[in-house]
């Protein structure tokens, strides 16, 4: 490591809090939220300004190092992590400025979705992003964000204005360039759901932000036994609803035996009993809770369910443009009952239909192409142990394998690297234009993954 270091020395010098694996603080600097990835970076540069973004990304360049941007740690695949390589991470990047009078928000990329929400609860203001409160919303927005307002407001991405962007420039460089609708308009299109990683790193996002108070919100619980009712009912009904309406569902596996629904409407708790009424008479419900709340506390409510989770796992997606048919309920049911272990689950939530404005806009119109999905899915198994990993994740593989008649594409916010034609199933008909995007933003393919938007 000595060597390497005085060969650094020549150059570019990395600036900002530089941790190399002698330093204490490497094993956690280098550790991806998903723990069944443990990878050794050469060097972790935790970023304070966009210069130190700049340096990061010039000195892997002259030294021919490969990089990865990392915001939350959150990527399912442990995409913003690589052996030997450097971590340009913007997490000390977290500045939040609201101007409410203007609806707008500048929010660097270092921060976790529970600061955003806090920061602009501050000003009773809010903008539609996911619910885990310590997801980034640097790579959330660039994949798309989907969460609790999707269906009202759109997603994350919907609401980006502009974006700082550090990309490669010449043989070794890199700089700085502000992307808006006037300036670099095809790099906004392609950071509005071309996923993170691909162009460059982006270091500050201006957001259209809505004002916000209170929400409703509700929770339902049913036994495993009225799967077969309850699905799809909220299957047809949470697309039918107002726009103002957002809601959930989670199957456990058999051995849990529950069934969740969840949701939040902007509106009142008694308008919302009247909303659920279908759901509610569908089976049996165990256990149901509506409540008006302060939008902050609507934001804690939906952030528990990702909390105390088994620290590894294998997650796939997929859209729902049409309800599941029968036979698509039973094959959820054949795999919850067969699940690895208790930790297995299928959650969906609703973003199309009823003049939803997530489908309000067209398919190519950004880089995100599933505007007409009903519904987004998560097929997930979670486990602790290595010798638990390969059943849990071939369990997922069989499983999204039998549903995939029935569904369609996956959000790149939620990537398999068992998918195959990823292209396809993440930018549909946008790929063939974000490939013009990478070569014309990234020609030498710096920002590379396994599943990168490629040049060629
Ligand atoms: C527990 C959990 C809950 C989730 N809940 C939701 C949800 O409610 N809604 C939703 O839409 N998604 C959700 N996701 C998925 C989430 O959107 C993605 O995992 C997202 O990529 C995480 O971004 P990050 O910054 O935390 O992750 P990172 O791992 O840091 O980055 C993810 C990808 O983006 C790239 N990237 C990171 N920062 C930048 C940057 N500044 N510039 C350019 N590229 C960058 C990375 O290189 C990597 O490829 C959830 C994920 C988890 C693990």
């Amino acid at each position: 490591m000595g060597q390497k270091r005085k060969k650094a020395g020549t150059g570019t010098q990395l600036t900002g809090r530089i941790v190399f694996p002698d330093n204490p603080t490497y094993n956690a600097a280098r550790m991806e939220f998903n723990r069944r990835f443990s990878k050794f970076p050469r060097v972790i540069v935790f970023c304070k300004r966009t210069q130190d973004v700049i340096n990061a990304v010039k000195w892997a360049r002259e030294r021919g190092v490969r990089l990865r941007a990392r915001s939350g740690r959150h990527s399912y695949e442990g995409f913003s992590s690589v052996n030997g390589g450097i971590i340009i991470d913007v997490s000390e990047m977290n500045k939040v400025k609201v101007d409410r009078k203007n609806r707008v928000a500048h929010v660097q990329t270092g921060n976790p979705l529970e600061r955003v929400y806090r920061k602009l609860w501050n000003k009773r203001v809010a903008l539609p992003a996911g619910t885990a409160p310590d997801v980034g919303v640097g790579g959330l927005t660039l994949g798309g964000g989907i969460g609790l307002l999707s269906r009202k407001y759109g997603l994350t991405c919907d609401n980006l204005k502009q974006v700082k962007m550090v990309v490669a420039s010449g043989r070794c460089g890199a700089k700085t360039i502000i992307v808006n609708k006037n300036k670099h308009a095809d790099l906004l299109w392609a950071s509005r759901g071309g996923g993170g990683g691909n162009f460059g790193i982006a270091t500050d996002y201006t957001f259209r932000v809505r004002p916000i108070s209170t929400v409703s919100i509700f929770s339902i619980t049913w036994k495993w036994r009225d799967l077969e009712k309850v699905f799809p009912t909220w299957q047809r009904w949470s697309p039918s609803v107002t726009n103002r309406l957002t809601s959930t569902i989670e199957v456990a596996a058999k051995q849990v035996g529950t069934i969740v629904s969840t949701g939040q409407l902007l509106g009142g708790a008694e308008e919302l009993r009247r909303l659920i009424k279908p759901l509610l008479q569908a089976g049996t419900p165990v256990k149901v809770k509506v409540q008006t709340v302060p939008f902050i506390e609507a934001t804690k409510f939906f952030a528990e369910a990702d909390l105390n989770l088994e620290p590894k796992f294998k997650i796939t997606g997929a859209y729902g443009f049409k309800p599941l048919p029968r036979e698509g309920v039973r094959i959820i049911r054949d795999f919850l009952s067969k699940a690895p272990n208790k930790h297995a689950s299928v959650w969906s939530q609703s973003l199309g239909g009823a003049g939803s404005a997530v489908s309000r806009v067209a398919p190519t119109a950004t880089a995100y192409p599933h505007r007409k999905a009903e519904t987004i899915y998560e097929l997930s198994a979670r486990w602790r142990n290595d010798g638990e990993q390969q059943r849990n994740i071939q369990w997922v593989e069989r499983f999204r394998k039998a549903l995939r008649p029935f569904v369609t594409g996956d959000y790149v916010n939620f990537p398999d690297l068992q998918i195959k034609n990823w292209p396809k199933a993440y930018y549909g008909g946008n790929f063939a234009r974000l490939k013009r995007v990478k070569r014309k933003y990234d020609p030498h393919n710096v920002f590379r993954f396994a599943q990168s938007i490629p040049v060629d």
